[in-house]
């Protein structure tokens, strides 16, 4: 039976089992796991393995502190205890904050890795990225345009 790469999600008779340590969901411990990969494919997979271990715990440090802003800067709002301008500015960074996170630290969950192969998830978590951080961008400058 043809096995697929955890790479690059293609089928192949070539493939190989290659052990590597990674982060957790949460990614502040780690597990070894096993995955099929073809031979081509290995050192690539290995060095995102390695980028992945190195950099996830500070991927969602950062994540957990620009949400704790946005639930902050929301609530403050609901309790007018901050402006609308502040708060448009604090959403807008942490928003933008959390959209380059995730391009420079493109790391999915194991169901999306294991559905497209890691290469594939890669690049659809830098488009979400990009995608967050120009709407990050965009709150501030809307309510400029808003209350001008
Ligand atoms: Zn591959």
């Amino acid at each position: 039976m043809k096995k697929r790469c955890i790479w690059c999600n293609r089928h192949s008779d070539n493939i190989k089992e290659v052990t590597v340590t990674l982060p957790k969901r949460r990614g502040f411990d780690f597990e070894t796991k096993t995955f099929p990969v073809m031979p081509e494919c290995e050192k690539e997979f290995q060095s995102f393995a390695d980028f992945m271990k190195e950099k996830t715990s500070f991927l969602m440090t950062g994540i957990l502190i620009s949400t704790a802003a946005i639930i902050l800067a929301s609530a403050g709002l609901i309790a007018e205890l901050v402006s609308d301008r502040t708060a448009a500015w604090v959403i807008g960074a942490a928003v933008a904050a959390q959209g380059v996170l995730i391009v420079k630290y493109p790391f999915v969950t194991p169901e999306t890795r294991n559905a497209f192969g890691v290469r594939s998830s890669v690049k659809v978590a830098r488009v979400t990225g990009a995608i967050a951080a120009l709407t990050g961008i965009i709150i501030p400058i809307l309510y400029y345009f808003k209350t001008a």
